[in-house]
């Protein structure tokens, strides 16, 4: 869910600042005016969330991409007697070259003091670098720099030495996508690359490179928001939903629904054999099998308890689907190695279900009735499931089904 919001915001916002670029000449003066200063509002603010998630790898992408846009705009305003074209052919080199070094750079938050010594050295390099630029360079050095890919073209203004670069770090951020857990930060700089690429393509245009400097700072805003997003309501070990994303489903619930509480039985027992290693990986499992739910959403409630929600469904609608669920755990067959030995084992899991009607009809209440029902599960010898009502006229609870297990 939360990857598929992130996919298609990144379109839209792609798709949206590519077909803008186009009419920038279109726009009015006055708005053209404040083009160039968008950039550093987009850049400041996600300089300070990415500071506040101790993210260092943002934060220097977007200290470049504001570099890039106050290095640009400086020369193209000052007559320093030096060709705007030779400080673009240079800083469309050192951009992406700057972005594929921070994505190099581990993740190691932004109080590192070696590290942070470290980036302040690259910037004082590229700082020297263009100075050099600035005194003078050979001429042979420029012509190989701007020499373009499309010869005579006045659409693709795209120098060799930039688009290898720009390839090099696209190339980079693959990898680290396919190597990362956490993907959406990488998914965000190959399409800032991209963008950014589109632009320098165009020529030495500073308002259309302030443009998707904006939307490129905006996108890896973003993701950061989407990743912080996903941290919190995400169970870490399983991946499925957790608890706080458990409770907010709750707030969005209509009059009826069913609640399942679902537990592995003998687990401590299981930990103990096998080791505790074993043990996540079969909670891993199990909350694969129990995520994989039809109609409704599974959610590690803590620990190996689980929780399936099913709006607009009442307990009879649901007890095929739990009952596949609880066979599918139990067939599950886990197998590893301890020393020399092999083991091939399962788990099995109770479960207690409740439905809210008009006597239980707060989420605190159906709860506990799907944990009143999940003890008598326990009780009654585990593996099953066990279906919990209240009485219409009293608050009597009735035990109305129980399925054994499946043999
Ligand atoms: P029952 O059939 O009655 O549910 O027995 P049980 O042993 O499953 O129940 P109990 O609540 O006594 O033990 C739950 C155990 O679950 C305790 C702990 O070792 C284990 N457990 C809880 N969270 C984790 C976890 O994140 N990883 C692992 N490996 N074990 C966990
Ligand atoms: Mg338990
Ligand atoms: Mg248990």
């Amino acid at each position: 869910m939360v990857a598929l919001k992130h996919y298609s915001w990144l379109v839209v916002l792609s798709v949206l600042a590519i077909w803008s670029s186009t009419k920038i000449a279109f726009w009015p003066e006055s708005i053209q005016d404040i083009l160039v200063f968008l950039p550093y509002i987009s850049v400041v603010l996600g300089m300070f969330i990415a500071l506040w998630l101790n993210r260092i790898q943002p934060v220097l992408i977007l200290l470049s991409l504001g570099c890039f846009n106050f290095i640009l705009l400086y020369f193209s305003s000052s007559g320093l007697g030096l060709t705007e074209g030779t400080i673009f052919s240079v800083l469309s080199v050192l951009l992406p070259l700057n972005i594929l070094l921070w994505i190099l750079l581990p993740e190691k938050g932004v109080s590192n003091k070696r590290l942070n010594a470290l980036v302040v050295l690259v910037f004082l390099v590229q700082a020297a670098l263009l100075y050099y630029f600035l005194e003078g360079v050979p001429e042979e050095w420029l012509m190989l720099l701007s020499m373009p890919v499309v010869n005579d073209s006045n659409v693709v203004l795209l120098t060799f030495s930039a688009g290898i670069m720009f390839l090099l770090a696209l190339f980079f951020i693959v990898l680290k996508m396919k190597q990362s857990s956490f993907k959406n930060l990488y998914h965000a700089v190959f399409v800032v690359l991209i963008l950014m690429l589109v632009g320098v393509s165009q020529g030495l245009d500073v308002n259309t490179l302030a443009w998707f400097s904006m939307f490129s700072a905006m996108i890896l805003t973003l993701s950061m928001v989407f990743e912080a997003h996903h941290i919190a309501y995400t169970d870490e070990l399983t991946g499925i939903l957790g608890r706080r994303a458990l409770m907010e489903h709750f707030l969005g619930l209509g009059k009826k629904y069913v609640v399942a509480m679902i537990d592995i039985d003998h687990f401590k027992r299981f930990n103990d054999d096998y080791g505790h290693d074993v043990g996540d990986e079969v909670l891993r499992r199990v909350a694969w099998v129990l995520n994989d739910v039809k109609g409704g959403s599974a959610f590690r409630y803590g620990g190996e308890e689980f929780t399936i929600v099913f709006a607009n469904k009442t307990t009879s609608e649901v007890m095929d689907e739990l009952e596949y669920l609880r066979r599918k755990v139990e067939s599950g067959v886990i197998e590893f190695r301890t020393g020399s030995k092999s083991i091939k084992t399962n788990v099995t899991v109770s479960m207690g279900v409740a439905q809210s009607d008009k006597d239980c009809n707060t989420v605190q209440d159906v709860l506990k009735l799907a944990d009143k029902g999940l003890y008598e599960a326990k009780q009654a010898g585990r593996n099953q499931i066990i279906v919990r009502e209240y009485a219409l006229s009293s608050s009597k609870i009735n035990h109305y089904k129980s399925s054994q297990s499946g043999e």
